[in-house]
This record gives C-alpha cells, sequence and structure tokens, in this order.
C-alpha cells in the first residue's frame, strides 16, 4: 500500500521524566506519536541527574517510534516538514568539545545539591558585589537587586550558571576541560540540537533565548551573554553556546528516518505550553501542572521587574530580527512529584489518578496543611532550607486528609503566585489556563478553583508544550500561514474546546483556608539553617 502525502509538524518534547515525539496537523490534530520515559538518577539525597546520552538516545527513539506511528495512519514521513524541540529547562549539560561526549551527568532543574555553592555566590554578591551593565559596583542588597535587574533571577539552586559552577568545582575531568578550553555548556535542547545535527562532526552549538534566559548568564534586555556575569561566576565565554530566536531555521537532522528535515523551533518547555495554549498577547497566562508547576504570564514588549519573588523570563521571540515577548514565572518545585510520594513513598495510593478518589472521601482535609517543600521552596517563597511541613494533624486525621492537603497545597501556592502577579502586574486574574499530567484529575481541578478563587480553564488538547515549539517551528518556514508574530493566523488551531471548572468555594471559607496555608508557611520557611 503506497503511503500518503501529509503536511505535518513534529514536535520533539523532552520533558524531566520522559520524550515524546508528536506529530500535528493544522488544526493541531494529533496525528501520531510517540512517548518513552528514560532514567532517573538520585544517586544522592537532593541530587537528581539524567544521563545526557540517554537522552539523545531517547529522543532518537521517539522520532522513529512517531514516523512508524505516522506510517501506521498510511502517512509517508516526507510528510513531516519540519520539526520543533522543547524541553526539560534548566538543566545543565557539560561536554567535550573534542570528542562531543558528557563529561558527567547532567544535573536536573529539581536538584538541590547546589545549596552551598548557592550560599558562596551570595556572599561574593553581597561582599564583593557585581557590575552593572554601566560600569558601576553594586554590593549587598543592592547587589543582589542587580542581578535581578539583569537576569530577571535570583541566585537558586534552580539555574544553570551555578549547577555548571559546582560540575567545574567538584567534578576533576570538567574543571580540567574548563581550563584547557574543551567545555561546552548546553541546556537540554543546546545538546539536543548538538547531538542531532552531527555532534562532534558539525553538530551545531545553540541555544534559544527562552532557554538562555535560565541560567543567570543571559543579559535579559540584550538577550545576549552577559560578560559581568561570566566573571562573577568565573566561566570562560567560549563554553557558551550562540542565543538564537525561538523560531527560524536552525539546522537539519543529520541521521535517522528523518534526516534532512529542518529543526525551526526551539523553546523551553514552559514557554513552549504558552505559546500552545496561544497566550501571547499581554494579561494572558497558563499553569503547566507536570512534576512541578510553573505559572507564566506574558507580559508583552517590557520586562517586568518583579517585586514580589517572581522572575522575568522571555516568552518566546518570534524571528532573529523581532523583539522578544516578556513573561513573569512563578515556579512551584513540587506539584506532580508529591502525588508520586503518596504513591511510591507512602504507598497510599497505586496510581497517580487514585489520589482524586482518595481525596474526595473526605469534604475537606480535616485541618490539616501540607507544605510540599521537599527541596526547599521556589516562588515567590526562594527559600531552599524550607522544610516539608504536615501540620494540624490529629488522632482524627486519615489518609483521605492528607491527599486532599496534597491538592490544596498545589492551589495554595498557585494562588501565592498569582497574588504576586496582581502586585507586580495589577492584572486581577479572572481565568487561568491549564495543562500536564496532574490536570487530568477533575478533583485537583475543582480544588484549584475553589480555594484560587478564578475560573480553570482545561482544554481538550493538552498536548500545549510541544504544540508550541509546533507552533514555532510552522512559523519560521511559513507553514499553513503560520505566524506567531501574529496571533489571529493561529485562532483556528486546537478549538476543540475545553472544560471551565468554576469556583464553587464560600469566599469567607477560602480566605479562611488560605490564611491558615500562610500560617503553615511561616512555619516551614528557614527550617534548616
Ligand atoms: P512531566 O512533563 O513533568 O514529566 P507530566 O505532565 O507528564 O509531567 O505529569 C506527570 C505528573 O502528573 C505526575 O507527577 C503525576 O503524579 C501527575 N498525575 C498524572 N495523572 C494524574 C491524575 N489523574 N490526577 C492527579 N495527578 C496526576
Amino acid at each position: 500500500m503506497s503511503l500518503k502525502q501529509g503536511e505535518f509538524v513534529g514536535a520533539l518534547d523532552c520533558g524531566t521524566t520522559s520524550s515524546r515525539f508528536i506529530i500535528f496537523d493544522q488544526y493541531a490534530n494529533i496525528v501520531a506519536q510517540h512517548q518513552q520515559e528514560f532514567p532517573q538518577y538520585y544517586d544522592h539525597p537532593g541530587w537528581h541527574d539524567h544521563d545526557a546520552d540517554e537522552l539523545t538516545k531517547v529522543c532518537d527513539d521517539c522520532i522513529e517510534g512517531g514516523v512508524k506511528e505516522l506510517a501506521a495512519q498510511g502517512y509517508a514521513k516526507e510528510s513531516i516538514k519540519v520539526i520543533g524541540i522543547t524541553n526539560q529547562r534548566e538543566t545543565t549539560v557539560a561536554w567535550s568539545r573534542s570528542t562531543g561526549k558528557p563529561l558527567c551527568k547532567a544535573i536536573v532543574w529539581d536538584d538541590s545539591r547546589t545549596k552551598h555553592t548557592v550560599a558562596i555566590f551570595e556572599h561574593k554578591l553581597r561582599d564583593v558585589g557585581i557590575e552593572t551593565p554601566s560600569g558601576e559596583i553594586k554590593k549587598g542588597e543592592e547587589g543582589i537587586d542587580a542581578l535581578r535587574e539583569l537576569t530577571g533571577l535570583p541566585l537558586s539552586t534552580y539555574f544553570s550558571a551555578i549547577k555548571l559552577r559546582w560540575m567545574i568545582d567538584n567534578y576533576p575531568n570538567v574543571k580540567e576541560a574548563h581550563e584547557a578550553d574543551d567545555l561546552l555548556l548546553g541546556t537540554v535542547e543546546s545538546w539536543l540540537v548538538y547531538t542531532l545535527t552531527g555532534g562532534v562532526k558539525n553538530g551545531l552549538h545553540v541555544t534559544d533565548v527562552t532557554n538562555a534566559s535560565r541560567t543567570l548568564l543571559m543579559n535579559l534586555h540584550t538577550l545576549e551573554w552577559a560578560p559581568q556575569l561570566l566573571k562573577f561566576f568565573d566561566l570562560r565565554p567560549s563554553i557558551l553556546p550562540k542565543i538564537v530566536s525561538s523560531s527560524e531555521i536552525y539546522g537539519s537532522l543529520a541521521s535517522g528516518s528523518l534526516k534532512g528535515v529542518k529543526i525551526a523551533g526551539l523553546v523551553g518547555d514552559q514557554q513552549g505550553a504558552l505559546v500552545g495554549n496561544k497566550c501571547l498577547k499581554e494579561g494572558e497566562a497558563k499553569c503547566t501542572y507536570g512534576t512541578g508547576a510553573f505559572l507564566l504570564f506574558t507580559t508583552g514588549a517590557d520586562v517586568v521587574k518583579s517585586k514580589n519573588g517572581l522572575i522575568g523570563t522571555v516568552a518566546y521571540q518570534a524571528s532573529p530580527n523581532s523583539k522578544p515577548v516578556y513573561a513573569l514565572e512563578g515556579s512551584i518545585s513540587v506539584a506532580g512529584s508529591a502525588i508520586k510520594w503518596l504513591r511510591d513513598s507512602m504507598g497510599l495510593i497505586q496510581s497517580a489518578g487514585e489520589v482524586n478518589d482518595l481525596a474526595a472521601k473526605e469534604k475537606d482535609s480535616g485541618g490539616v496543611y501540607f507544605v510540599t517543600a521537599f527541596s526547599g521552596l521556589l516562588a515567590p517563597y526562594w527559600d531552599p532550607g524550607a522544610g516539608g511541613l504536615l501540620i494540624g494533624l490529629s488522632s482524627y486525621t486519615n489518609p483521605s486528609h492528607i491527599a486532599r492537603a496534597t491538592l490544596e497545597a498545589n492551589a495554595f501556592q498557585t494562588r501565592a503566585i498569582i497574588e504576586s502577579m496582581r502586585l507586580d502586574s495589577g492584572v486581577d486574574l479572572k481565568h487561568l489556563k491549564v495543562d500536564g499530567g496532574m490536570t487530568n484529575g477533575d478533583l485537583v481541578m475543582k480544588i484549584l478553583a475553589d480555594l484560587g478563587g478564578f475560573d480553570v480553564v482545561r482544554p481538550e488538547m493538552r498536548e500545549s508544550t510541544a504544540l508550541g515549539s509546533a507552533l514555532l517551528a510552522g512559523s519560521a518556514i511559513n507553514l499553513y500561514g503560520w505566524d506567531i508574530s501574529k496571533p489571529e493566523t493561529l485562532e483556528y488551531v486546537n478549538t476543540k474546546g475545553s472544560t471551565t471548572f468554576e469556583p464553587k468555594m464560600d469566599e469567607a471559607l477560602r480566605e479562611k483556608m488560605w490564611r491558615g496555608w500562610q500560617k503553615a508557611i511561616t512555619r516551614s520557611i528557614g527550617w534548616e539553617e
């Protein structure tokens, strides 16, 4: 049987626990897909590694699996006109320029081994200070503020420069490679593009602006690497990839079934989901609930400097010559992973979905609050020493109360971020678009709407992260007339429908519970000195 010719876009989504290759048509219908999990390494408390070679292998396998599935649907592989790549952000890969091989395992975004490195640089920032673009030296609180002004970010275990610094200081081979100018740095999209375009032979060493904005090394205003930050972290400029826009032709796949197909979209996964949810204009927001949760709010052409614990980041850059669009972001490091903890460590449930049934057995959490600070707290609290905390326990507490408190923790943390967004931008969010594995749970959604006090809108097709990279890739070659800088050209994409969860909780109860959460948070913060 001869295969049909279609016109599709492929999206390679390399997440934290699995990779997938999804083939979309013009309307964002999924024509074919293939997904595979990859190993997680937790060698010591607080550590979380990936094997970079395994990431490439699993991505290659997903592409091959997707192409096979496409053929099973009756379409030739030549139907895939272009591909986009989206990735877990901040995860840091260090490899050798001369061999093209990783020098150590990649440190994953939620790894917290680098607390001590953060403390060292915090002291440096306070005592020695940092140079601003205008040449002034800022120290102490002013130094912290200057870093945030320049990068949009605070010092945290979360960002790539800190992870790379730890690698250089702790792995002798990485140190040697740095000294011998044989070290290349990349986030996951950078590593994937390098390996997929030929590796040591002629692999491209690039990173897109959205990923670069998470390294603590990029000037958020000029979209260039900041020399003063390289100096501050004592890193050679030659380790850095070239910063490229989120939508342009970068190169082609060097091998496999899709050899020669162009890669034309690169975007960090959360920005990918923002684009995939079509939150392209100022004032639009989405939250993705996967392993962690990430709320991004598009602020438009200007960087909004947060005074309330959010970070400034690039949402997307529509072409090399376009001005970037910025976003404010609040990240929660533990969301779905708390449900996994109930399943794998506590044995309260057999599958993630069961948390909804268990929590539904009680109408409230019986006064229990669960601060899921398993590796400190990110936005808006930013405390690496915050302690995980279950409080309000009594002899009445049962597993259903704990399950419910876990889902409530997710909602309270979302509300905390939305409160900060309101203070920073003056916008009172009326509805939030959501996606990610956790949004499969209806009770998760109901609790979020009730405790958040806003409408929660869950689209039917929720592969928004992958879709975002597909839209950027399609837009770069003007496929289907898509143009990311003209949102009206995307109006007909992914209009299959959505479910809206409205808040049903009494306002007074919502506020009482919110006060309870804030009390619990004060007890968690500063737990570890
Ligand atoms: P990631 O991309 O970060 O790997 P996913 O978006 O695939 O994550 O989401 C996986 C998370 O979603 C898991 O941590 C799991 O606990 C949670 N999850 C999956 N199904 C459900 C459900 N029905 N209800 C609540 N949580 C769920």
